[in-house]
Protein backbone atom coordinates (compact mmCIF):
# COMPACT_ATOMS: atom_id res chain seq x y z
CA UNK A 1 0.00 0.00 0.00
CA UNK A 2 2.68 2.56 0.83
CA UNK A 3 4.42 1.59 -2.47
CA UNK A 4 1.06 2.56 -4.23
CA UNK A 5 0.98 5.92 -1.88
CA UNK A 6 4.43 6.92 -3.29
CA UNK A 7 3.11 6.95 -7.06
CA UNK A 8 0.85 9.50 -6.57
CA UNK A 9 2.89 11.76 -5.68
CA UNK A 10 2.74 13.71 -9.66
CA UNK A 11 -0.54 12.82 -9.20
CA UNK A 12 -2.85 15.97 -9.13
CA UNK A 13 -5.60 15.57 -5.65
CA UNK A 14 -8.97 15.78 -8.35
CA UNK A 15 -12.27 14.08 -7.15
CA UNK A 16 -14.09 12.26 -9.12
CA UNK A 17 -16.65 14.67 -10.24
CA UNK A 18 -13.52 17.05 -11.76
CA UNK A 19 -12.36 19.18 -8.78
CA UNK A 20 -9.03 20.02 -7.70
CA UNK A 21 -7.72 20.27 -4.51
CA UNK A 22 -4.46 21.93 -3.51
CA UNK A 23 -2.80 19.71 -0.81
CA UNK A 24 0.14 21.97 1.02
CA UNK A 25 2.51 21.45 3.42
CA UNK A 26 3.18 22.44 6.88
CA UNK A 27 6.69 22.82 8.24
CA UNK A 28 8.76 23.62 11.28
CA UNK A 29 12.19 24.58 9.28
CA UNK A 30 13.66 25.41 6.53
CA UNK A 31 14.83 21.77 6.08
CA UNK A 32 11.49 20.74 6.46
CA UNK A 33 10.57 22.43 2.58
CA UNK A 34 12.54 19.21 0.70
CA UNK A 35 10.00 17.10 2.44
CA UNK A 36 7.37 18.67 1.52
CA UNK A 37 8.63 18.42 -2.41
CA UNK A 38 9.07 14.91 -1.91
CA UNK A 39 5.58 14.21 -0.53
CA UNK A 40 4.42 16.01 -3.71
CA UNK A 41 3.08 19.02 -2.01
CA UNK A 42 1.85 22.04 -4.11
CA UNK A 43 3.28 24.61 -1.73
CA UNK A 44 3.81 25.19 1.72
CA UNK A 45 0.76 26.14 3.12
CA UNK A 46 2.43 26.96 6.83
CA UNK A 47 5.97 27.63 7.75
CA UNK A 48 5.65 28.11 11.31
CA UNK A 49 8.31 30.48 11.71
CA UNK A 50 8.36 30.74 15.60
CA UNK A 51 10.37 27.37 15.57
CA UNK A 52 13.57 29.27 14.20
CA UNK A 53 12.94 31.45 17.49
CA UNK A 54 12.32 29.00 20.20
CA UNK A 55 14.91 26.58 21.54
CA UNK A 56 18.30 28.76 20.74
CA UNK A 57 20.96 28.65 23.38
CA UNK A 58 23.79 30.95 24.27
CA UNK A 59 23.25 34.33 24.94
CA UNK A 60 19.69 34.99 26.35
CA UNK A 61 16.60 36.58 24.32
CA UNK A 62 19.27 36.31 21.47
CA UNK A 63 16.95 36.38 18.65
CA UNK A 64 17.55 35.34 14.77
CA UNK A 65 18.99 38.33 12.92
CA UNK A 66 17.06 39.80 9.69
CA UNK A 67 20.32 38.34 7.52
CA UNK A 68 19.42 34.26 9.40
CA UNK A 69 15.71 34.59 8.88
CA UNK A 70 16.15 36.34 4.99
CA UNK A 71 18.51 33.27 4.54
CA UNK A 72 16.40 30.52 6.06
CA UNK A 73 13.42 31.78 3.94
CA UNK A 74 15.19 32.32 0.87
CA UNK A 75 16.41 28.54 1.19
CA UNK A 76 12.45 27.69 1.73
CA UNK A 77 11.16 29.48 -1.59
CA UNK A 78 14.27 28.59 -3.66
CA UNK A 79 13.34 24.62 -2.72
CA UNK A 80 9.65 25.09 -3.66
CA UNK A 81 10.61 26.74 -6.56
CA UNK A 82 8.01 28.97 -7.25
CA UNK A 83 5.41 26.64 -6.29
CA UNK A 84 3.60 28.90 -3.02
CA UNK A 85 4.90 29.66 0.59
CA UNK A 86 2.97 30.86 2.82
CA UNK A 87 5.05 32.08 5.99
CA UNK A 88 2.94 32.74 9.35
CA UNK A 89 5.21 35.35 11.56
CA UNK A 90 6.05 35.02 14.77
CA UNK A 91 3.60 32.63 16.57
CA UNK A 92 5.36 32.52 20.28
CA UNK A 93 3.27 32.53 23.53
CA UNK A 94 0.82 29.70 25.15
CA UNK A 95 2.49 26.06 24.09
CA UNK A 96 5.44 27.47 21.78
CA UNK A 97 7.22 29.82 24.47
CA UNK A 98 10.12 32.22 23.62
CA UNK A 99 11.73 32.00 26.63
CA UNK A 100 11.72 30.52 30.63
CA UNK A 101 9.89 34.38 31.60
CA UNK A 102 6.78 33.20 30.48
CA UNK A 103 5.82 30.62 32.11
CA UNK A 104 4.97 33.17 35.11
CA UNK A 105 2.43 34.31 32.53
CA UNK A 106 -1.23 33.78 34.07
CA UNK A 107 -2.96 32.30 31.54
CA UNK A 108 -0.44 32.03 28.22
CA UNK A 109 -3.28 30.78 25.97
CA UNK A 110 -4.86 34.17 26.70
CA UNK A 111 -2.39 36.04 26.90
CA UNK A 112 0.81 38.09 24.81
CA UNK A 113 1.14 35.48 22.27
CA UNK A 114 1.53 35.74 17.96
CA UNK A 115 0.35 39.15 17.41
CA UNK A 116 -0.07 40.66 19.85
CA UNK A 117 3.22 40.01 20.97
CA UNK A 118 4.82 41.04 17.87
CA UNK A 119 2.85 44.38 18.11
CA UNK A 120 3.82 44.87 20.89
CA UNK A 121 7.62 44.11 19.97
CA UNK A 122 7.69 46.34 16.86
CA UNK A 123 11.60 45.66 16.18
CA UNK A 124 11.37 41.95 16.42
CA UNK A 125 8.37 42.23 14.04
CA UNK A 126 10.10 44.62 11.59
CA UNK A 127 13.20 42.95 10.88
CA UNK A 128 10.79 39.22 10.52
CA UNK A 129 8.52 41.60 7.92
CA UNK A 130 12.28 42.40 6.33
CA UNK A 131 13.53 39.04 6.30
CA UNK A 132 9.95 37.68 4.35
CA UNK A 133 9.94 40.70 2.05
CA UNK A 134 13.41 40.50 0.97
CA UNK A 135 13.01 36.67 0.27
CA UNK A 136 9.85 37.24 -1.66
CA UNK A 137 11.97 38.31 -4.32
CA UNK A 138 13.30 34.65 -4.97
CA UNK A 139 9.54 32.64 -4.90
CA UNK A 140 6.21 33.60 -4.18
CA UNK A 141 6.01 34.12 -0.68
CA UNK A 142 2.40 34.74 1.14
CA UNK A 143 2.75 36.52 4.76
CA UNK A 144 -0.25 34.99 7.14
CA UNK A 145 -0.73 36.91 10.33
CA UNK A 146 -2.06 34.65 13.18
CA UNK A 147 -4.13 34.79 16.04
CA UNK A 148 -6.43 37.74 14.68
CA UNK A 149 -9.18 38.86 16.52
CA UNK A 150 -9.78 42.61 16.13
CA UNK A 151 -9.66 45.00 13.42
CA UNK A 152 -6.96 47.34 14.27
CA UNK A 153 -4.47 43.61 14.32
CA UNK A 154 -5.12 43.31 10.46
CA UNK A 155 -4.39 47.63 10.23
CA UNK A 156 -1.10 47.75 12.04
CA UNK A 157 0.21 44.85 10.43
CA UNK A 158 -0.62 45.69 7.07
CA UNK A 159 0.76 49.19 8.25
CA UNK A 160 3.96 47.62 9.12
CA UNK A 161 4.39 45.95 6.30
CA UNK A 162 3.80 49.08 4.24
CA UNK A 163 6.28 50.50 6.05
CA UNK A 164 8.79 47.43 5.56
CA UNK A 165 8.41 47.78 1.84
CA UNK A 166 9.24 51.56 2.28
CA UNK A 167 12.51 50.99 3.79
CA UNK A 168 13.43 48.20 1.48
CA UNK A 169 12.76 50.68 -1.83
CA UNK A 170 14.96 53.18 -0.13
CA UNK A 171 17.52 50.78 -0.10
CA UNK A 172 16.87 49.66 -3.34
CA UNK A 173 16.58 45.79 -2.60
CA UNK A 174 14.13 43.96 -3.95
CA UNK A 175 10.97 42.62 -2.81
CA UNK A 176 7.61 41.33 -4.46
CA UNK A 177 5.35 44.48 -4.41
CA UNK A 178 2.35 42.64 -4.53
CA UNK A 179 3.19 39.79 -2.08
CA UNK A 180 -0.18 38.25 -0.36
CA UNK A 181 -1.09 38.91 2.90
CA UNK A 182 -3.42 36.74 4.62
CA UNK A 183 -4.77 36.29 8.51
CA UNK A 184 -5.27 33.09 10.70
CA UNK A 185 -8.97 32.46 11.51
CA UNK A 186 -7.90 30.67 15.09
CA UNK A 187 -10.14 32.71 17.83
CA UNK A 188 -14.04 32.09 17.25
CA UNK A 189 -14.19 36.15 17.66
CA UNK A 190 -12.77 36.47 14.28
CA UNK A 191 -14.52 33.83 12.68
CA UNK A 192 -17.58 35.36 14.27
CA UNK A 193 -16.90 38.45 12.98
CA UNK A 194 -15.46 37.95 9.39
CA UNK A 195 -16.58 41.22 7.42
CA UNK A 196 -14.49 43.12 9.77
CA UNK A 197 -11.46 41.56 8.02
CA UNK A 198 -12.17 39.67 4.43
CA UNK A 199 -11.68 43.47 2.17
CA UNK A 200 -8.22 44.02 3.72
CA UNK A 201 -6.97 40.54 3.34
CA UNK A 202 -5.78 38.23 0.45
CA UNK A 203 -6.98 34.82 1.92
CA UNK A 204 -7.79 33.27 5.30
CA UNK A 205 -5.90 30.43 6.42
CA UNK A 206 -7.77 28.39 9.55
CA UNK A 207 -6.07 27.55 12.35
CA UNK A 208 -8.36 24.71 13.85
CA UNK A 209 -5.89 23.73 16.62
CA UNK A 210 -6.31 26.85 18.53
CA UNK A 211 -10.24 27.60 17.13
CA UNK A 212 -11.34 24.36 18.64
CA UNK A 213 -9.43 25.29 21.93
CA UNK A 214 -10.74 28.29 22.27
CA UNK A 215 -14.10 27.82 21.17
CA UNK A 216 -14.66 24.95 23.87
CA UNK A 217 -12.19 26.33 26.23
CA UNK A 218 -10.03 23.76 26.33
CA UNK A 219 -6.05 23.90 26.78
CA UNK A 220 -4.93 21.76 23.88
CA UNK A 221 -1.86 20.98 25.87
CA UNK A 222 -3.78 19.63 28.90
CA UNK A 223 -4.41 15.82 28.67
CA UNK A 224 -6.89 15.83 31.53
CA UNK A 225 -8.89 17.61 28.95
CA UNK A 226 -8.25 15.97 25.85
CA UNK A 227 -11.36 13.93 25.70
CA UNK A 228 -13.18 16.77 25.30
CA UNK A 229 -11.35 18.40 22.22
CA UNK A 230 -13.93 17.18 19.87
CA UNK A 231 -13.32 18.70 16.52
CA UNK A 232 -16.75 17.97 15.05
CA UNK A 233 -18.58 19.86 17.69
CA UNK A 234 -21.36 21.24 15.86
CA UNK A 235 -20.05 24.69 16.95
CA UNK A 236 -16.42 24.11 15.07
CA UNK A 237 -18.60 23.39 12.35
CA UNK A 238 -20.33 26.22 12.34
CA UNK A 239 -17.19 28.56 12.50
CA UNK A 240 -15.90 26.48 10.05
CA UNK A 241 -18.66 26.46 7.84
CA UNK A 242 -19.16 30.59 8.37
CA UNK A 243 -15.13 31.32 7.37
CA UNK A 244 -15.86 29.59 4.01
CA UNK A 245 -19.06 31.31 3.20
CA UNK A 246 -17.36 34.23 3.77
CA UNK A 247 -14.55 33.85 2.00
CA UNK A 248 -16.11 32.31 -0.77
CA UNK A 249 -18.12 35.90 -0.94
CA UNK A 250 -15.26 38.15 -0.72
CA UNK A 251 -13.88 36.10 -3.38
CA UNK A 252 -10.88 35.03 -1.57
CA UNK A 253 -9.28 31.61 -1.08
CA UNK A 254 -9.28 30.05 2.44
CA UNK A 255 -7.19 27.25 3.65
CA UNK A 256 -7.13 24.96 6.57
CA UNK A 257 -4.18 24.67 8.11
CA UNK A 258 -4.36 23.13 11.32
CA UNK A 259 -4.82 19.66 12.72
CA UNK A 260 -8.14 18.57 11.01
CA UNK A 261 -6.87 19.17 7.42
CA UNK A 262 -4.42 16.19 7.70
CA UNK A 263 -7.27 13.76 9.31
CA UNK A 264 -8.39 11.25 6.62
CA UNK A 265 -11.72 11.18 8.73
CA UNK A 266 -12.89 14.84 8.01
CA UNK A 267 -11.26 15.24 3.97
CA UNK A 268 -14.77 14.39 2.70
CA UNK A 269 -17.17 16.79 5.55
CA UNK A 270 -13.95 19.71 4.95
CA UNK A 271 -13.81 19.54 0.76
CA UNK A 272 -17.90 18.94 1.42
CA UNK A 273 -18.36 22.06 2.83
CA UNK A 274 -16.18 23.94 0.38
CA UNK A 275 -12.58 23.74 1.31
CA UNK A 276 -10.12 23.74 -1.63
CA UNK A 277 -6.62 24.30 0.35
CA UNK A 278 -5.68 21.70 2.87
CA UNK A 279 -2.43 22.26 4.55
CA UNK A 280 -0.70 18.82 6.49
CA UNK A 281 2.41 17.40 7.98
CA UNK A 282 3.92 16.24 4.36
CA UNK A 283 3.61 12.92 5.61
CA UNK A 284 -0.62 12.75 5.60
CA UNK A 285 -0.57 14.00 1.93
CA UNK A 286 -0.38 10.99 0.33
CA UNK A 287 -3.40 9.40 2.19
CA UNK A 288 -5.44 12.45 1.91
CA UNK A 289 -4.82 12.57 -1.65
CA UNK A 290 -6.35 9.25 -2.26
CA UNK A 291 -9.31 9.64 0.09
CA UNK A 292 -9.80 12.91 -2.62
CA UNK A 293 -9.25 10.89 -5.42
CA UNK A 294 -12.48 8.62 -4.54
CA UNK A 295 -14.73 11.40 -3.59
CA UNK A 296 -17.27 12.63 -5.81
CA UNK A 297 -17.76 16.31 -3.79
CA UNK A 298 -21.37 16.74 -5.77
CA UNK A 299 -22.89 13.91 -4.24
CA UNK A 300 -21.90 14.52 -1.08
CA UNK A 301 -23.70 18.06 -0.79
CA UNK A 302 -27.63 16.62 0.66
CA UNK A 303 -25.80 14.82 3.71
CA UNK A 304 -23.09 18.03 4.50
CA UNK A 305 -26.10 20.48 4.56
CA UNK A 306 -27.97 17.84 7.09
CA UNK A 307 -24.52 17.63 8.76
CA UNK A 308 -24.75 21.67 9.10
CA UNK A 309 -28.38 21.32 10.71
CA UNK A 310 -27.55 18.58 13.34
CA UNK A 311 -27.22 19.62 16.68
CA UNK A 312 -28.01 16.18 18.13
CA UNK A 313 -24.49 14.49 18.82
CA UNK A 314 -25.86 10.77 18.12
CA UNK A 315 -27.60 11.77 14.63
CA UNK A 316 -24.23 13.94 13.88
CA UNK A 317 -22.06 10.89 14.71
CA UNK A 318 -24.09 8.87 11.89
CA UNK A 319 -24.43 11.39 9.55
CA UNK A 320 -20.44 11.65 9.80
CA UNK A 321 -19.89 8.42 9.04
CA UNK A 322 -22.18 7.76 6.43
CA UNK A 323 -20.10 10.90 4.81
CA UNK A 324 -16.81 8.82 5.79
CA UNK A 325 -18.13 5.84 4.70
CA UNK A 326 -20.35 6.71 1.35
CA UNK A 327 -19.47 4.78 -2.02
CA UNK A 328 -19.50 6.50 -5.59
C1 LIG B 1 -3.64 26.00 14.58
O1 LIG B 1 -3.85 26.66 15.60
O2 LIG B 1 -4.45 25.17 14.12
C2 LIG B 1 -2.40 26.16 13.81
C3 LIG B 1 -2.27 25.69 12.59
O3 LIG B 1 -1.36 26.80 14.41
P1 LIG B 1 -0.52 26.20 15.62
O4 LIG B 1 -0.91 24.77 15.76
O5 LIG B 1 0.89 26.40 15.25
O6 LIG B 1 -0.98 27.05 16.75
MG1 LIG C 1 -2.58 28.34 16.09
Amino acid sequence: AKKKLGKLKKTPAISLDGIEITLLANIELPQDAQVAVDAGASGVGLFRSEFLFMGRTGVEHQLPSEEEQFAAYKQVVQVMKGKPVTIRTLDVGADKPLDHSEHNILNPALGLRAIRYCLKEPQIFRTQLRAILRASAFGTLHILIPMIAHAFEIEQSLAMIEQAKAELRNEAIAFDEDIQVGAMIEIPAAALSLPMFVKKLDFLSIGTNDLIQYTLAIDRADHEVAHLYNDTHPAILQLLHMTVSAAQKAEIPVAICGGMAGDIKLTRLLIGMGFRELSMPAALLPEIKQEILGTNIAELEPSIKKILRTYDPHSLQELLSSVRDQAF
